[in-house]
């Protein structure tokens, strides 16, 4: 029985994305994890990258919008005494950002300045040690691999938000949706 949901932000619960080829161009880092990179670099270089990290990530956050439905996603299962996390890869600070816009509450969030980040299953397993919930029933939903493989390394179930088409690794997600609320019928039927 699914009594915790984790939501990736970006592309899951708001809409647009970040242009990441646009601020990898400006990075400089055409391949390879920002998160990682940015977490190897010596200080100089760290600065420098975190400096157009944040402000892509802001600009994102100021003009984020919500996907349709997730607000009455977010409150019926906040109704029905279901845990709900955020987890993501973004900055404290734009997390900050969207849930002033939008008024919305968690019950946790861990940002990539709280956490290991995605695809590490440690925020997933410290959110259920948090909550004291089995991982077992707790979904973890996001629209990128790092989302499926971290719930799933943890013991989670999981679900992909498709935004446009489904990608090559879809397979890896226990649950494949096209609309938000179609999570509601996954947390019914699910024993
Ligand atoms: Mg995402």
């Amino acid at each position: 029985m699914i009594r915790g949901v984790i939501f990736d932000m970006d592309g899951t619960l708001t809409a647009p994305r970040i242009d990441f080829q646009a601020m990898r161009r400006e990075m400089g880092i055409m391949a390879g994890d920002i998160v990682d990179h940015l977490k190897s670099a010596d200080e100089q270089e760290r600065r420098r990258l975190e400096e157009i990290l944040h402000r892509f990530e802001e600009e994102a956050a100021v003009n984020a919008e919500l996907q349709t439905g997730a607000r009455e996603l977010l409150e019926t299962l906040r109704a029905r005494g279901i845990k709900l996390g955020l987890l993501t890869r973004n900055s404290r600070k734009s997390v900050a950002t969207v849930l002033a816009k939008f008024g919305l509450r968690f019950d946790a969030a861990l940002t990539r300045e709280d956490a290991p980040h995605k695809p590490s299953p440690e925020p997933v397993l410290r959110l259920a040690r948090e909550w004291g919930l089995a991982t077992a029933d707790i979904l973890m939903v996001g629209d990128y691999i790092h989302d499926i493989r971290s719930g799933r390394s943890a013991g989670s179930k999981t679900a992909l938000f498709v935004n446009d088409r489904v990608p090559e690794w879809a397979h890896e997600a226990d649950y494949a949706v096209h609309r938000l609320e179609e999570l509601l019928n996954i947390i019914e039927e699910l024993p």
